[in-house]
């Protein structure tokens, strides 16, 4: 603890120190090896215009770019001069090259019906799609937004907007009626595509009820394009509402990709409001399109007959880079799931992988923790003996689960990567390389190429090895944020104000002597202990390490004496009681007594965002005793706060 005064330094409490050298079967066949790892990434930092030329020349362009990089800090454009499209990379290309009848999309409903798409047949529907957004008068430049499930129409709809230079912004599904108005009229969009209903748990989820309502305070939208997902027959406002599969059906299969601007707008996509107020990120064309092509390629280890699953909704950017974008633009056969893990049980998942030879699974750690929860029995009971490689994103994952992973699904033969990134990177920035790189539980490890992070104080002082601090990245890269939709300001300020000259993540971490970074949790969530800055990742991951508990948040409370005290929420594992005394014992010996909990609330949910993050900035106010305030739209389900507001701590 070598500056406890320093306001921006993060404790190192945590001991890890498995290291977990890639499986030799795995690594026989890897694409990348150590090597040419190194030999990559240092070109990519000394030479970076070759290197995003080299890479960004392996995919089509209608017309060369000029100048790789023009960067006025902040603002950056890539492939200046280019033209391209992506969704013409994704498909026409992949037709072109041979791929017509590869698999694109094999779509599993949750009431089990299975449809799937050749590149072929995804390319017809996409230039349908196109066809039929340009009828409903949707030209260039405008913004539509997707309020849809995880059906293929919702990647078919993305894709088309790609198309014709449509800017999609793809809002959850799951998001209310105002959370969906905020954000249409935020991006000042002209038309909804949405569906009659999704199937969530074998429930309907009446989507059309809601984007009725939302349209009402929606002045800027001209039309509803509708999806028949469920037969649910809604009531259609004649004139602006029509039906997905009557516009589809009416227009012409031939469309020609339009020529876009490499800096052309692609896509809006609200933050998962996990700290705050959601920001617009906007990302363009040419940049994201090299970004998740490269990405998805090399990190993943891709090979021609991968079947890849990431199990994020389109509604979040993992479902925008590795679900639609990356895996197509790779010419991958990718997995779409539209339901929930736990319906008709937890064995859902497995029953997917199973039935579809999955080879690589991308998700999140509140998965992987709610899986672990049931126990190791459900998946015994399935042949997952088609995975070769597992994924992780959203949160950082505590070592315990990091494990559980390993063992339980991947058997011991898969390699696990934890990859760091954000909705403002566009695509995976920290990662280890599953052939390449040994791999340090609870550390997502190494830059990707061409990304060059530091860990520093605010004042802009790059800390040495294991100093925990600021996670920067020092120069642009091609898939990075270009601005917050409509406020420009907001970016310079969040992004390039906070410390002179490079990007701020808003995460804490630090990098150990063989570089790999650890990321210790939001800096918004620091808690300051007696002078020590303590970051969340590692006191919770010792608590989830504790076998009674399976997933834990802790948060600071104030506290005359100390500054803060640390207050813990768990949640049992399996049937278990928790016995605080136990706990408070066990994180005194593990990471020592600073780290040890003053209370410890025993819950059955923790506050998430709808894409699964644990909420910390209310558990603040539940641990201070005070009213809930601050934006609860990316709420999961308000009724957690309510119930743990009138639990008693321990
Ligand atoms: P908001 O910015 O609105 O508060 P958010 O940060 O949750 O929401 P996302 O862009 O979905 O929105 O999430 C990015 C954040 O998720 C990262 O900044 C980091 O805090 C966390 N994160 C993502 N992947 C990892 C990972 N592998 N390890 C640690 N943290 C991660
Ligand atoms: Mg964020």
């Amino acid at each position: 603890m070598t500056h406890p005064t320093s306001s921006d330094h993060i404790d190192n409490v945590l001991h890890e120190t498995r290291v977990i050298q890639p499986p030799a079967d795995f690594a026989a066949s890897a694409q990348v090896t150590r090597e040419e790892y190194e030999r990559r990434y240092r070109q990519s930092l000394d030479d970076p215009d070759t290197f995003w030329a080299g890479v960004a020349g392996e995919l089509s362009w209608m017309k060369p770019w000029d100048t790789v990089l023009d960067w006025q800090e902040p603002h950056a454009q890539w492939f200046v001069g280019g033209q391209t499209n992506l969704a013409y990379n994704a498909l026409d290309r992949q037709v072109e090259r041979g791929l017509g009848s590869k698999r694109a999309f094999v779509w599993e409903g949750e009431d089990g019906e299975v449809r799937t798409f050749t590149y072929s047949e995804l390319l017809a529907q996409v230039k349908r799609a196109a066809n039929a957004l340009l009828a409903l008068g949707v030209q260039k430049g405008d913004r539509v937004t997707l309020y849809l499930p995880l059906i293929p129409e919702a990647a078919i709809a993305m894709l088309a907007c790609a198309r014709i230079g449509a800017v999609h912004s793809v809002v959850f599904g799951g998001f209310s009626v105002s959370a969906l108005s905020d954000r249409m009229n935020d991006a000042d969009s002209k038309l909804l595509i949405t569906a009659d209903a999704g199937l969530r748990r074998g429930g309907l989820v009446n989507l059309k009820a809601n984007a009725d309502e939302a349209a009402a305070r929606t002045p800027c939208l001209e039309h509803m394009l509708v999806v028949n997902r469920a037969d649910s027959n809604p009531p259609m406002q004649e004139g602006r509402d029509v039906w997905w599969h009557e516009a589809l059906a009416a227009a012409s299969d031939e469309h020609e990709a339009v020529s876009l601007d490499s800096e052309h707008p692609l896509f809006v996509l609200y933050t998962s409001g996990s700290t705050g107020k959601p920001k617009g990120v906007l990302h363009t064309t040419g940049g994201y399109m090299v970004g998740t092509y490269l990405t998805t390629g090399t990190v993943f280890d891709l090979k021609d007959d991968d079947v890849f699953w990431c199990t994020a909704d389109v509604g979040w950017v993992t479902g925008h880079s590795y679900s639609v974008y990356g895996p197509l633009l790779n010419g991958a056969t990718v997995m779409l799931y539209e339901g929930a893990p736990n319906h008709p049980d937890w064995g859902r998942f497995w029953a997917i992988v199973q039935k579809h030879g999955v080879t690589i699974l991308y998700t999140a750690p509140t998965a992987i923790r709610a899986l672990m929860r049931q126990g190791d029995e459900i998946p015994a009971k399935y042949d997952l003996s088609s995975l070769r490689l597992l994924g992780s994103v959203g949160e950082p994952i505590n070592p315990e689960a990091w494990v559980w992973y390993a063992r339980v699904i991947g058997g011991g033969r898969c390699p696990v990567i934890d990859t760091w990134w954000q909705t403002e990177t566009g695509s995976i920035m920290l990662t280890t390389l599953p052939g390449a790189h040994p791999a340090k539980p609870g550390s997502a490890g190494l830059p990707m190429y061409g990304i060059e992070p530091a860990i520093m104080t605010r004042d802009g002082q790059e800390l040495g090895p294991d100093d925990g601090g600021l996670l920067v990245i020092k120069r642009p890269w091609p898939s990075m944020l270009r601005t917050v939709y409509g406020d420009d300001e907001r970016y310079r300020k969040t992004y390039w104000g906070e410390i002179p000259h490079v990007y701020f993540a808003g995460d804490g971490a630090r990098r150990d002597a063989d570089g790999y970074i650890t990321v210790m949790g939001r800096v918004d969530d620091v808690l300051n202990v007696s002078g020590h800055r303590l970051g969340t990742m590692e006191i919770e991951s010792a608590l989830v390490a504790h076998p009674s508990v399976s997933e834990a948040a802790v948060v600071g409370r104030p506290d005359d004496l100390k500054g803060e005290s640390v207050v813990a929420f768990v949640l049992p594992q399996g049937d278990q009681t928790v016995d605080p005394a136990a706990l408070r014992a066990y994180v005194t010996r593990e990471i020592g007594a600073l780290a040890r909990p003053d209370a410890i609330y025993i819950a059955d949910a923790l506050p998430k965002t709808r894409s699964g993050k644990i909420m910390r900035r209310f558990l603040r106010q539940i641990a201070a005793g005070r009213a809930i305030e601050g934006d609860t739209s990316t709420l999961e389900d308000p009724g957690v706060l309510e119930r743990l507001a009138e639990t008693d701590a321990v």
